[in-house]
């Protein structure tokens, strides 16, 4: 295969030892050389293709540490009730009557992104959505994924009464007389749309059941998205049979869009260890990494279990998916059988739960265990210290902070929400924090998450922790290089250097130039995926 040459770019290699230069050159699926113009344009050949990048800033292609990609996938073809798109019921109701006189009746319509905390009226009900259809069921998702509101053919369909009781885990919302409001939190969602495995008590189960051509297709159609914003690498932090039954149907195809790695959640733990299998294992286009475990549940849901209980009224005091005992039990047994960990973790009382359960694995297993924790919301200046001496890698989502960060203010108070994702102080203290989207929750594009690192501000223009704003350099080392770290594959990607996979993402700016203000709206201009171009603007 002829090279393909990128040059006069500003290149960003994530290599200590020529962190800048000038060109690189990719040849069958790998880097064939990165530094001055002239040196990699000899090393390419003559018949090499050239792309001048016109000063562009080129970067090893975003690994995205923490992005459900198939959940994605489903979002991108749903109704979009995201803020501030929709921000408020007379929004969502003119969203879905849009959807409604599209779709044939009896078809359900889903939604995601709902953001009720915003809404001038308050949360929705069935009643307001059934102003949109009484012809199709509906079902919207709050943002974080875990409560949704439907629509009275939605209850209907499933026959779901007034007579109906609660699940282990879960709720149908009453009002003061004690009838159904449409509102489904956590377990009581399985109710509605069943999903496509049984995942107990060990996670939200978002795992719908769809058909596999369906999921497919709309895996397919979400490539562009990825690849327009520069992302070449997910992990997947919950998959079950489900994602991975279409992740390897996607593959085989050639219809993946990104490498993947999945993270199977602890329901499986046993089964796996039945058959002796733990990651890593699969290959660079898709494989399996660490396991992944719940400690509590959402900020925004109000489930994160903090010590002491927030809210206007402090009427939050969160939840825990394990008791501490239970949790440390799954987490070492993991770790022994050769796991990587990653257990989700927003509280200051859920983090104790869980450097509990961290200290035991790496105890039992050693440095390997490299223990990750997803969003790391709260954790106390200790607890920070602690991860030090753990090896913790924060997996952050900034973007939570400009999505929500006006919300946390007020419920968690500014001393609280101020040190929310307290990454200058895992630097300072010697951690690699990395940055993550948590899409389909948020938006999946690394240049917004690197901005909202950067900036630490709120969606309304306040401060939220700006004592713990990144530089752009530690930020877009954090979605890359250190992200490849945290998901097990930092000799192959997540750096340009010689022999690494030939990931490259060039930026539609130079950021030698490009202001602080500017980065939100930065995409890609070209984005090479195992040496081939897989998108150009
Ligand atoms: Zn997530």
């Amino acid at each position: 295969m002829t090279a393909l040459v990128i040059t006069n770019a500003d290149v960003r290699t994530m290599d200590p030892g020529r962190p800048r230069a000038e060109a690189v050159a990719v040849r069958d699926g790998r880097v064939l050389a990165v530094g001055r113009a002239a040196d990699v344009a000899a090393a390419a050949g003559p018949d090499a293709r050239s792309v001048d990048a016109g000063g562009r800033t080129v970067l090893p292609g975003f690994i995205d540490p923490h992005n459900h990609l198939l959940s994605t996938a489903e979002s991108l073809a749903s109704v979009d009730a995201r803020y501030p798109g929709v921000a408020g019921g007379a929004d969502l109701v003119a969203r879905i009557a849009a959807e409604a006189a599209r779709t044939p009746a009896g078809q359900w319509i889903r939604a995601f992104g709902m953001d009720d905390a915003k809404y001038p009226g308050g949360r929705p009900t069935r009643r307001l959505l059934d102003e949109a259809t009484t012809a199709h069921p509906v079902i919207v998702y709050h943002v974080s994924g875990h409560h949704a509101v439907v629509n009275s053919a939605a209850l209907r369909r499933r026959g779901i009464g007034e007579d109906v009781t609660d699940p282990a885990g879960g709720a149908f919302v009453r009002d003061e007389a004690g009838r159904l409001t449409g509102m489904v939190l956590d377990a009581a969602m399985e109710r509605l749309l069943p999903v496509a495995v049984d995942i107990g008590c060990h996670g939200p189960n978002f795992h719908t059941d769809l058909p596999r051509e369906q999921l497919l297709g709309w895996l397919e159609a979400a490539g562009p998205a990825y690849l327009s914003a520069g992302v070449t690498t997910v992990c997947d932090p919950q998959v079950s049979a489900r994602e991975l039954r279409v992740y390897r149907a996607a593959r085989a195809a050639g219809t993946l869009p990104v490498r993947t790695v999945g993270m199977p959640l602890s329901h499986d733990l046993d089964r796996l260890t039945a058959i002796g299998l733990a990651g890593p294992f699969g290959d660079d286009r898709l494989r399996i990494g660490a396991m992944k475990f719940y400690s509590d549940g959402t900020l925004l849901g109000g489930t994160a279990l903090f010590g002491t209980p927030y809210g206007e009224h402090g009427e939050f005091t969160g939840s825990s998916y394990h008791d501490p005992e239970r949790l440390t039990d799954l987490v070492r047994r993991a770790a022994e059988q050769g796991w990587q960990v990653a257990i989700h973790t927003q509280g200051d009382r859920a983090m104790a739960h869980t450097l509990a359960a961290i200290r035991a694995a790496v105890k039992a297993a050693g440095d390997g265990v490299r223990p990750r924790v997803e969003h790391c919301g709260y954790p106390t200046p200790a607890q920070v210290r602690e991860f030090a001496d753990l090896g913790v890698i924060p997996v952050n989502q900034p973007n939570f902070l400009y999505d929500s960060g006006t919300d946390f203010l007020r419920r968690l108070g500014a001393e609280r929400a101020h040190r929310l994702q307290p990454i200058r102080e895992e630097l300072e203290t010697g951690l690699r924090p990395v940055l993550s989207s948590d899409s389909f929750v948020s938006s999946l594009r690394p240049m917004e998450t690197v901005a909202n690192a950067v900036l630490r501000r709120t969606r309304e223009g306040g401060e939220i922790g700006a004592a713990q704003a990144m530089t752009v350099d530690e930020a877009l080392r954090a979605h890359t290089a250190d992200a490849a770290y945290a998901v097990g594959l930092e000799d192959r990607i997540g750096t340009l250097a010689p022999g690494y996979l030939a990931d490259v993402t060039v930026l539609d700016a130079d950021l030698r130039v490009t202001g602080r203000d500017e980065l939100r709206g930065v995409d890609a201009w070209l984005t090479v995926l195992d040496g081939r171009v897989a998108f150009a603007a």
